[in-house]
């Protein structure tokens, strides 16, 4: 189990810089198993079950370093700082942006799609998670401009499928016909705008995105656009 001094594991989680959150210290204000801290030296062992332990200012710590989220990604908000408009970051406690690791996104989500974005602050458990290697399934929904034709499931299939101004065909992805104007598609890969260029190159276009499961785990029918939930250790087991 790592073990912090106090005064990192707060600056560190956004509480202040490390004068400010030792005055919290001497101020009494921060509670380890019912007793206050004095000594903002103090190694605290980083567990998971710490905010069930430790208060701050009277409400429980925030998550420890090695936080999994999911979020209900709304229309309209981006995951790149390098992207116009806000960004899903905002839809997060204010101290959170101020987090070291920081927390990120697992891939991305375009502006115009909405569904299920995961968030992490593990470096090593997001590199698993996008590694190619893993090609772990990511469903979505998708409405579209005109009816299909019914031979786009056949060619998203085949493997041989070329997007525009690449030169790598897209892997095998799977086409289940809601309607003819809806469909869920599972992709391995997270090419850049992959579905939407999907459907184009196959004549149509997509008029929504919605993206409701990442391995075998589904966004959560109660999670309302802009929510967020923390992942626990089952859920993770269903994306990996
Ligand atoms: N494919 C897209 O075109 N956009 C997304 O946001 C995700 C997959």
């Amino acid at each position: 189990i790592p073990t912090l001094r106090l005064d990192r594991l707060l600056a560190n989680l956004g509480y202040g810089s490390r004068r400010e959150v030792q005055q919290l210290v001497h101020a009494g204000l921060v509670v380890l198993d019912g007793i206050e801290i004095e000594d903002p030296d103090q190694r605290i062992a980083v567990t998971r079950d710490l905010p069930e332990r430790m208060q701050v200012q009277g409400r429980p710590l925030d998550p420890p370093p090695g936080l999994v989220l999911m979020l209900h990604k709304p229309l309209g908000v981006t995951c790149s700082h390098k992207e116009a408009g806000p960004l899903v970051y905002g839809l997060l406690p204010e101290r959170w942006r101020r987090r070291d690791p920081a927390l990120s996104t697992v891939g991305r989500l375009d502006k115009e799609t909405s569904g299920l974005l995961l968030m992490t602050d593990d470096g090593s458990l997001l590199h698993r998670i996008i590694s190619p290697r893993a090609s772990i399934p990511k469903r979505y929904h998708v409405t579209l401009d005109r009816p299909l034709k019914g031979d786009e499931g056949e060619i998203f299939a085949s493997g041989t499928l070329m997007l525009e101004g690449e030169d790598k065909p897209l892997l095998p992805a799977r086409l289940e016909v809601l309607s003819p104007t809806s469909a869920h598609v599972t992709v391995t890969e997270g090419r850049y705008h992959q579905v939407r260029r999907m459907f184009a190159a196959v004549g149509n276009h997509v008029t929504a995105l919605h993206r409701n499961r990442i391995g075998a785990l589904d966004l959560p029918e109660d999670l309302e656009p802009g929510q967020y939930r923390q992942l626990g250790e089952a859920d993770l087991s269903l994306v990996l």
